[in-house]
């Protein structure tokens, strides 16, 4: 399996290149040039495996540099740090609704999926090509993804990780998990701007020739740890076939029957894997995009335009704040028929511009698997309390936009195949915002809102999380935007 870029598609490069580059060197992304196919009895067959055994299926269908076993051993390390025996467990909450909890993991949000996977593939990946130099992992951060790659990555051998988080864009529980993280491979620094800033520095020095040339003379090259890594991708695509056994071993579905998948949706790498998996030959009836105030998604499915040229909205919800959504590029490449030249014209506009526009009636015809709507902040906050009241499940204020784009989905398109809404993250990360909601009345103190909360709901509250109120801050740097650069090229010269 060869991997092409969506901007230079005559450029074809092997699985392990592609997850060791991150991004094409023109700044496209890889894509696999062409989707594995798991028939009806593949996923059958299925049912008797671990969480781990399923992973490594589905990824050794793209992966075949390495041997299943390889995969598995990567799995089964990966996911034996997670605190629940089924890895991600499925729960029934109403006739035809499911919740996919995928935040069991070491940092409680579902980045882990993928983020406990990606370092050993990135350390195999580096034995496979004898790679001698040391790996700088670059991640920008929206708040979940820096956690999870500083966990990953920690003390992991020939590896250095830098995380650049928006400064004022995170939550308090986020940041705090972030700028305690140990390990001497590690360095974390708040930004000042929104994640898009973030995301746009850390891109450009991808495709900066000097910053690589740099690099390479101390002994370095770079990585993404951002969902426009493959790599990052890959383990994602699992759990979409994952549940759908879970329903056929519980008989809730029979096998073929076609299943929603609702998903929070911000650099849509989360929902991109669902449409792969439906590309391998998953039953999927529609993929849900559900995104906050910051709809440019909904926007762009249900008119053909995608326009980042608005307002940002800090939310509740601050995983999602992003206005530029990378993996999006893989999917218009796939609605142009994989056609490098139109999608990079696409994709200059966007960045001269701020947008670029479709015809609707393609978006229709090519795309017409994606339903998509937004919840706002009220919407949002009145989904955590009402999905608390009415089925005594607590949800945190991503998986709460899911839940309140699938109700309004319900209700509007009448189609009641079964659904599975992806939580994303433990409610405790953002136990103000969900206590305020459940408990109706504020607490200015996370801790306290942390034990408040765990008091009203009866949930457990993960240890990493009681923790964190004692740990040493480590990291105390906040950055302009244009000083990323330097400070990169300073910690490769060990200065
Ligand atoms: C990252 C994240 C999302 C959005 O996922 P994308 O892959 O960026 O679309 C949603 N919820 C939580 C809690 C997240 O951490």
């Amino acid at each position: 399996m060869k991997y092409i870029s969506t901007r230079n598609a005559a450029h074809a490069v092997t699985g392990s290149e592609a997850i060791l580059m991150g991004i094409s060197p023109e700044g496209g992304l890889f894509v696999p040039e062409s989707f594995p196919q798991l028939s009806l009895s593949d996923i059958e067959s299925m049912g008797e495996m671990t969480y781990a055994e399923r992973s490594a299926t589905v990824m050794s269908r793209y992966l075949d540099e390495f041997s299943f076993e390889e995969l598995l051993e990567i799995a089964n390390r990966a996911y034996s740090r997670f605190d629940d025996e089924d890895t991600c467990p499925l729960t029934k909450i109403d006739e035809g609704m499911y919740v996919l909890e995928l935040w069991h993991g070491p940092t409680y949000a579902f980045k882990d999926l993928a983020l406990t996977v990606l370092p050993q593939l990135i350390s195999a990946c580096r034995t496979k090509r004898g790679e001698k130099d040391k790996t700088l992992v670059l991640v920008a951060t929206s708040g979940d993804t820096g956690k999870a790659a500083l966990e990953g990555f920690k003390d992991v051998p020939g590896t250095e990780i830098m995380v650049f988080y928006p400064d004022e864009g995170v939550a308090y529980m986020q940041k705090l998990q972030m700028i305690t993280t140990g390990g001497d491979n590690t360095y974390v620094a708040g930004i000042k701007g929104n994640f898009d800033d973030a995301q746009t520095a850390v891109k450009s020095i991808f495709t900066d020739d000097s910053v690589r040339a740099s690099l390479r003379e101390a002994g370095y090259v770079m990585s993404s740890a951002n969902s426009i890594n493959w790599g990052r991708l890959l383990p994602q695509i699992a759990y979409y076939f994952s549940s759908y056994v879970d329903l056929l071993t519980s008989g809730e579905i029979t096998l073929g029957d076609k299943i929603n998948f609702v998903v929070p949706t911000g650099n849509f790498g989360d929902i991109l894997a669902g449409y792969y998996a439906m590309r391998m030959g998953l039953p999927v009836g529609k993929l849900v995009c559900a995104s906050n105030i910051n709809n440019v998604l909904t926007d762009f499915f249900n008119s053909g335009e995608y326009d980042a040229t608005r307002e940002f909205h800090k939310t509740i919800s601050p995983s999602m704040d992003i206005l530029i959504s990378s993996n999006l590029e893989r999917l218009i490449f796939e609605l142009c028929d994989r056609d490098d030249k139109a999608l990079s014209a696409m994709m200059a506009s966007l960045k001269k511009d701020g947008k670029y526009t479709v015809p609707l009636s393609l978006v229709r015809s090519k795309l017409g698997m994606f339903a998509a709507g937004y919840a706002d902040e009220d919407e949002t906050m009145e989904t955590i309390y009402n999905t608390f009241d009415e089925y005594g499940y607590v949800v945190d204020p991503h998986t709460a936009v899911a839940v309140a784009v699938y109700n309004d989905y319900y209700m509007t398109s009448g189609d009641t195949a079964p659904s599975v809404i992806l939580s994303t993250a433990s409610p405790y990360k953002f136990a103000q915002d969900v206590y305020e909601a459940v408990g109706e009345s504020q607490e200015s103190d996370p801790f306290k809102a942390v034990k408040k909360l765990h008091f009203l709901s009866g949930m457990e509250v993960p240890e990493g999380i009681d923790k964190l109120e004692t740990l040493e801050k480590r990291f105390t740097d906040v950055l302009p935007r244009d000083k990323i650069k330097q400070k990169v090229l300073a910690r490769v010269k060990g200065e």
